[in-house]
This record gives C-alpha cells, structure tokens and sequence, in this order.
C-alpha cells in the first residue's frame, strides 16, 4: 500500500527520511527505520521510530514538532544518537542503560513502561515486550491504533491494533527453535558464555544466580548488570562459577565455550536463548494483536513469511513507504 492511502485509511502518514545532504557515494542517504506523520489543521507532528534525533521542519507558515521514540537500549535501535535529544522518549531502564553505554545523561523524556503519556495532545500507551530490560512498545492512539513494537520476545501483553508496525529478526521459516533454559544450567558449572552484555547478559545472569550459580562477568556486562541489582562480579578481580563475557571475547577464553543465541552463524557450541520472537511467534503476535496492515521495520521478512500474512492483511515493509526530506 502506498503510504498515502495510510493517510486515509488510518489517519497517519508513515514515511522514511531522506537526508538532504548526500552522501559518499553521491546520493541523499535514508535515516534509520521509519517516521510517522500526523496532520492536525496546519500542525504537524513527526514520531521518529527507532532512528536518529529528529530536525528542524522548514515551513513557517506551519506549527512543528517531533519526537524520536526509543522502544529499547540495543545500539541498532539509535537511543545512543538522542541522548542530547530533550525531544526522545525511552523508558527508565533504557535511558539507565544507555547512560552506563555512553557515560552521558539521557536529556530526553523518562517512562516507566506500562505507563500511558500524552506528547503534543497525542496519547500514548506503553506495553512491556520482554525482549531486553526496559524495552517497550508505544500504542498512539489517534484516529486509529498504531501499535510500534521494537523487538520482541513475549507478545502476550500487547495490546490489538489497526497497524502494526513490527520486527521479524527471525522472519525465516528455518528460524523455528525453543529456548534451551535447562541446558543453560547443565552446562554453566565452570563453563565460559558467550552473550550479548545489553539484554543477553542480564537474563542470563538472573537465571543463573536464580538457580545457584555465582556468576562472573566482563566489566560492561558485569557494570550493565548492576544497573538492575543482578550481582555479576567481575572476572578480573574474582572467580565464579560460570563467566559471561561478549561473544567476539570467547575464544580469548580458555575452557568449556558456548554462545547464547538462536543464531546458527559461530563457531563455537551454542545454547538456545534467544530475545526474539522465532518465525511461528511473529504470526502468533499479529494473530494476537489483529491488525489490518502490518509494517515491518526491523529485521528481515522471508518472501514465505510476507505470504502467510498476506492472505489475511495487508503488509508494507520499509521500501514500500514515501520518501520526504527531514
Ligand atoms: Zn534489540
Ligand atoms: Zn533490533
């Protein structure tokens, strides 16, 4: 669907920016994932998903705002790029993390998720995805309910929409796996895991500690983790049971080596933990939130995938939707 039938349909233009100025190879270059636009008389507010801080509008017979909404701290996701922002919106733990990544203070707007907040007269509900600490999904309620995912692990809390603009990481139909929970811990006792230390690290040392192991770590992982009270010492001062360490690390280590991930691309042994939803969950979570028009924005949809939905919804991805300078 071209993006301005979005317009008419659902009250709201989605749209990618285009920079003004070229780029290195002669071309404007696209901002990060996608905005949408909303037009109230001679008002318009811009919602920057997932992408770099918001500009200026240069049209002065019109009023104009923007807001860069942050759904979580994973640094493909750009909250890094708005921490001097005062126009981002992240949830507390985000904006926590992101400071202990950045060692600058987060300038932008706080909430706790489940919270609703208003930005320029637009409501907004807050919902927990599970994917990572702190990460959160924004439902606008406008004329219709558009509902902005981020990633995705547990769809269970979310809400029904009329859009859904979400993620398909493991958008593939290979990508079908269950988590491997009791393997983590059969394996732990003097093991070496490899995981990412934004999100990754965190549930994997909260299910450690939860099962008994004493739990060492890298100084990011072991600093991240503090933020929310999970006790990961640090490896270089003491010893643990299990130690956790960044996946491009772990063959620096010496030991019994395994990755967590759902990902098949490492060398080394892997466990099954994923903060992602896997193919058949991605349907679950559209046949749960039931929307007319789905959006992908992140990751990538299989041609099978776009199918299964297709015969009952409507689907856009990024390069469906207008480009417009910003
Ligand atoms: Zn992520
Ligand atoms: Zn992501």
């Amino acid at each position: 669907m071209h993006s301005l039938d979005f317009v008419d349909n659902f009250g709201f233009l989605p749209f990618r920016r285009k920079q003004v100025k070229a780029n290195r190879r002669g071309r404007p270059g696209l901002r990060p994932h996608l905005s949408l636009r909303f037009n109230f008389g001679d008002s318009i507010l811009d919602f920057h998903v997932d992408s770099s801080k918001g500009s200026d509008f240069q049209d002065p017979s019109s009023y104009y705002n923007f807001f860069n909404l942050i759904t979580h701290a994973h640094s493909d996701h750009y909250g890094q790029n708005n921490m001097n922002n005062s126009n981002a919106v992240a949830s507390v733990e985000t904006a926590n993390i992101l400071r202990v990544l950045t060692g600058k203070e987060f300038k932008g707007r706080c909430f706790s998720v489940g919270d609703s907040i208003k930005l320029d007269g637009i409501k907004i509900k807050t919902y927990p995805t599970e994917h990572i600490f702190g990460s959160s999904a924004f439902l606008i309620k406008s004329d219709s309910r558009i509902l902005i995912t981020g990633d995705v692990k547990d769809y269970s809390k979310l809400p029904k929409c009329d859009v859904l603009i979400t993620e398909a990481t493991y958008g593939n139909s290979d990508h079908i796996f269950e988590e491997e929970v009791e393997k983590l811990i059969e394996c732990a006792k003097n093991s070496v895991f490899g995981v990412y230390p934004v999100g990754k690290a965190q549930r994997t040392a909260k299910i450690l500690i939860e099962n008994g192991f004493d739990v060492c770590g890298e100084d990011k992982i072991s600093n991240l983790c503090s933020i929310f009270d999970i006790e990961v010492k640090n490896l270089d001062a003491e010893d643990g049971d299990v130690t956790l360490v960044s996946p491009r690390n772990v063959y620096q280590y010496a030991g019994r080596k395994f990755i967590l991930t759902a990902q098949k691309f490492y060398r080394v042994p892997r466990i099954v933990i994923s903060d992602h939803l896997d193919f058949i969950g991605i349907l679950e979570m559209i046949d749960h939130c039931n929307p007319e028009h789905v959006i992908f924005y992140h990751g990538s949809p299989s041609k099978s995938l776009i199918d299964e939905i297709s015969d009952e919804k409507k689907v856009s991805l990024l390069k469906d939707l207008e480009k417009l300078p910003g």
